[in-house]
């Protein structure tokens, strides 16, 4: 084992044993900003804070799309969602992207939380949030052999967040109902035909007559929470918001 070798086998034995709780490894290891990986601090350094914030958007009133338009070309033409309006914190792109990945591949929780909060603030500020009574919270469901591989559901970390800060209620009530493959690769019908009947409501009777948002990471093509609207909808809830971190371009 070469020299530079032995010190990544080093760092990553103690990124491990960090991970079960040795705090007294700080001394040794000192805690480093969870996105750029510099600094002495425990969560997100001020740079990279500011390049989330950078990242802002104002979307569609309707999809959330960033098209420096308040009404994008496709939903001007009659685009039909299940769900009542989808809002995107900001633009799927350097930093704000960065930070997601690091949540959900590198499986640092605690950016959920980061990133949860600045999502509330800027929910609690925007026009469609401040004159709809939301009642209750759901995030989109991970299916369970993906949730037992990551140890977690992202949208869940961001809808606790959410519930603190905004007061909203979360609500379990879907699930995936079978197991879908990546969307990443798929075009835009492929990803409506992929989920299609993929969630199931698990509690019709807590979501019937209720407005709900409903909450995810990453928007792109809108196919999953349109999906999820649908059998919301079908299950009986009054209105159903989208919000989510980031959206594709
Ligand atoms: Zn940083
Ligand atoms: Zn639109």
């Amino acid at each position: 084992m070469g020299d530079y070798s032995r010190f990544q086998w080093f760092r990553s034995s103690l990124d491990g044993i960090k991970n079960i709780g040795g705090q007294w490894l700080d001394i040794l290891y000192p805690p480093s900003c969870l996105i750029c990986q510099t600094g002495q601090l425990r969560t997100i350094c001020q740079d990279c804070y500011n390049q989330i914030i950078e990242a802002h958007a104002v979307g569609c009133r309707r999809c959330g799309a960033f098209t420096g338009k308040s009404l994008c070309q496709r939903c001007a033409n009659g685009n039909i969602f299940n769900f009542e309006s989808a809002y995107a914190f900001g633009i799927y792109n350097g930093a704000l992207r960065h930070a997601i990945h690091r949540l959900k591949y590198g499986r640092r929780r605690i950016l959920g939380k980061e990133l949860g909060r600045i999502l509330a603030a800027s929910i609690a500020d925007s026009a469609p949030f401040r004159s709809e009574r939301i009642q209750s919270i759901i995030p989109v469901p991970l299916h369970s052999s993906r949730l037992r591989w990551r140890g977690f559901n992202q949208a869940e970390l961001l809808a606790d967040v959410l519930s603190v800060d905004l007061g909203y209620e979360v609500l379990g009530a879907l699930k995936r109902a079978r197991k879908t493959p990546s969307q990443v690769h798929l075009r835009r019908t492929e990803r409506a035909i992929n989920v299609s009947n993929a969630f199931a409501v698990t509690e019709p009777n807590r979501v019937a007559g209720k407005s709900v948002l409903l909450v995810d990471d990453v928007l792109t093509s809108l196919a999953t929470v349109n999906e999820c609207a649908r059998v919301l909808k079908l299950a009986g809830a009054d209105k159903v918001f989208v919000a989510a971190l980031a959206r594709g371009v």
